[in-house]
């Protein structure tokens, strides 16, 4: 009964992704946050989301919030890469530098203490000189 009644009501609207379920997260932590800080800002931020997922939930307006989507998701493949590159940085720092090639920014690894070297990208074959 209330299912079916549940079902009806999102008949047409456009329902939960990923960008809401981060909303979401983001919204619980500030929550949190607010709470041990005893901050009404971050109350009122966290609420905000909460809105705003909401109003994306029960949207009719499906191809925006399609798209909305796909950039949130193309903004968290680039958080991720960047995290991943600086956590691999981190882990060779004693044996190798990177560089990033100047003609198309491609991330470089090179073993370090070789002197100065030409270092050629493997992505445009572009060939320079570092200390390494
Ligand atoms: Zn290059």
């Amino acid at each position: 009964m209330f299912r079916d009644k549940l079902q009806r009501f999102m008949l047409g609207r456009y329902g939960s992704d990923n960008c809401n379920r981060f909303l979401l997260i983001v919204a619980l932590v500030l929550l949190v946050l607010s709470m041990l800080l005893r901050s009404q800002l971050l109350s009122l931020l966290a609420w905000v989301l909460v809105l705003l997922a909401w109003f994306r939930m029960f949207s009719r307006n499906i191809a925006r919030r399609r798209q909305e989507n796909v950039l949130y998701l193309r903004y968290h493949e680039q958080v991720r890469r960047y995290l991943a590159y600086q956590r691999s940085r981190w882990r060779d720092r004693k044996t190798h530098r990177y560089f990033s090639c100047p003609r198309c920014h491609a991330h470089l690894r090179v073993p370090k203490g070789r002197g100065r070297i030409s270092i050629r990208c493997n992505r445009c074959g572009h060939e320079f000189e570092r200390k390494t």
